[in-house]
């Protein structure tokens, strides 16, 4: 009985772990979206207010295509080897789409500065 006790321990911090990653993991309070290059934000986007649209974005080349439709946004397309951020599907949750070949990171913004700018 003595042995089982470490293991429950750990089994119950590792249960914490998960129910922690999946609160972090929720959608921000926020429909700003970020689409940052190499940590430069290159567009900086309301969900809420963007109308449907593509938004092509080049690195060394090499062509990402973003999709913006009905106020959500994915990775349409992408010219990098692996395709993970296409992979990706649609941005619902603090996890940012990334294409690491192409250091392209789309997230939402955990700032309301565009609200600012207009206000
Ligand atoms: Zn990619």
């Amino acid at each position: 009985m003595r042995k089982i006790w470490p293991f429950m321990l750990v089994g119950a911090v590792l249960l914490l772990g998960i129910a922690g990653s999946a609160l972090v993991l929720q959608r921000p309070d926020t429909n700003i979206v970020e689409i940052v290059q190499d940590g430069n934000v290159l567009h900086r986007l309301n969900l809420a207010e963007t109308e449907d649209q593509i938004i092509e974005v080049e690195y060394d080349g090499r062509i990402n295509t973003i999709e913006i439709s009905d106020h959500r946004i994915h990775m349409l397309e992408a010219e990098c080897p692996d395709k993970t951020c296409v992979g990706m599907g649609w941005l619902d949750s603090a996890a940012p789409i990334v294409c690491l070949p192409n250091h392209l990171v789309i997230q939402f913004s955990d700032s309301d500065a565009l609200d600012a700018a207009a206000g």
